[in-house]
């Protein structure tokens, strides 16, 4: 098992990957390391406001939401904070769907959020709009 992870910042994700080192390929907004539980298999995870964030403080990379392989054969479930492997424990079919709901729940949000600030901006332009009109006629 691993217990610790360092970042590594590169711009390209390296063939060979080491363990314990968490991969960060800004230019794709990937990170990506070698399961923790030590099965060697390749874990990928797509940065961004509705996906992973990986920050560095406190010694070592912190990244959330928790990394759950619910698709590899070993199903690790653990969370990396402050460089440190804490694990999460197996998590039941249930606890999984709940998690992929809340995943869903927390993308719609950010989504719905991005829309509605889109509409604010179509109401400025329109009143924008409105008040050149008026002023011309
Ligand atoms: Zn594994």
């Amino acid at each position: 098992m691993i217990d610790s992870f360092r970042l590594e910042r590169v711009k390209y994700v390296p063939k060979e990957l080491q363990p314990r080192v968490l991969y960060v390929a800004d230019e794709f907004d990937i990170a990506v390391h070698l399961c923790a539980c030590g099965c060697g298999t390749k874990v990928t995870t797509p940065l961004g406001p509705t996906e992973w964030r990986v920050s560095d403080a406190n010694g070592g990379p912190t990244v959330v939401p928790s990394i759950g392989n619910w698709q590899l054969p070993c199903r690790s479930h653990y969370v990396i904070t402050g460089g440190k492997v804490l694990w999460a424990g197996q998590w039941s079919e249930e606890r999984i769907k709940a998690g992929r709901n809340a995943e869903q729940h927390r993308r719609e949000a950010y989504y719905a959020a991005r829309a509605h600030d889109r509409k604010w901006w179509v109401r400025l332009g329109k009143w924008l709009r409105g008040l050149f009109r008026g002023g011309r006629n």
